[in-house]
């Protein structure tokens, strides 16, 4: 479980994150919406560690990440990030890109991390692409390796930013329906999206970011049909 207390972030003088406050259960599905801007990106780096936040506190499973004593190594393989650019390694093939954290960080043997990473090529659907570069697979499938590339560390919890912002239309549904399936066994979910179909159908919350702050929280089902902050209303009239 994630518990976020009074996080705030600046960058210079712009405030981007002020006080954010909420939980995430585990076996829980949190979906992230909001304008651009409104500082969802930032709040899932804060999470995942790759932005120092400036004040409030982040427990994962109890224990505060942001303690300047805190192994980062340690935080990140335990939370599995997929951004909007796949961010691949260009230079390896599909497998050794699913193998090469778990042998440096989590001193898997070769041959552990290559079962590891083709048990979780299938749960993506891309047994058998193993040798090939991420530049010959489609925008879906790279996306769909980086997801089991983050799996391949048995993550706790996995964190979403826009994962099928930068698709074709046609290949986002393969990537959700993985999100979904992992969703399904009991992942631990931050999904930031502009999907409003996959947020009501597998979200069991869902947030709305204004602002640096969280503006409205509810059932995804609840706040799509009637949602109550004006702000929500009008982010949503113009996305639905
Ligand atoms: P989008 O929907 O466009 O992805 P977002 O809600 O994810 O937007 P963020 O990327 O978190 O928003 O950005 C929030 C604010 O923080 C913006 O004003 C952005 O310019 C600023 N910002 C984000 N990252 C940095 C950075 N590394 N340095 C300076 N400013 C930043
Ligand atoms: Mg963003």
């Amino acid at each position: 479980a994630i518990q976020i207390r009074d996080l705030h972030k600046s960058f210079g003088s712009n405030k981007v994150l002020k006080g954010i406050d909420f939980h995430v259960d585990n076996g829980e599905v949190v979906c992230v919406i909001g304008p651009s801007g409104s500082g969802k990106s930032t709040l899932l780096r804060c999470v995942n560690r790759l932005e120092e936040p400036d004040s409030g506190q982040i427990l994962v499973e109890g224990v505060d990440i942001i303690d300047p004593e805190t192994d980062l190594d340690a935080v990140r393989s335990r939370i599995g990030m997929v951004f909007q650019q796949f961010n691949l390694f260009p230079h390896m093939n599909v497998l050794r890109n699913l193998t090469v954290a778990q042998q440096k960080v989590k001193g898997r043997s070769k041959k552990e991390a290559v079962e590891v990473a083709r048990a979780n090529l299938e749960k993506v659907g891309l047994s058998g692409r193993e040798n090939v570069y991420p530049a010959h697979l489609s925008g879906g499938q790279q996306q769909r390796v980086a997801i089991a590339r983050a799996l391949s560390m048995d993550p706790d919890m996995m964190l979403f930013d826009e994962p099928t912002s930068a698709l074709d239309p046609e290949l986002v549904g393969d990537v959700l329906e993985v999100m979904k399936t992992l969703a399904g066994e009991g992942m631990t979910m931050m999904v930031v999206t502009h999907e409003m179909g996959f947020a009501r159908e597998v979200g069991d919350k869902l947030v709305f970011m204004d602002g640096g702050v969280i503006v409205e929280e509810g059932d995804p089902r609840e706040v799509l049909a009637n949602p109550q902050q004006e702000r929500t209303q009008a982010f949503l009239s113009k996305v639905l």
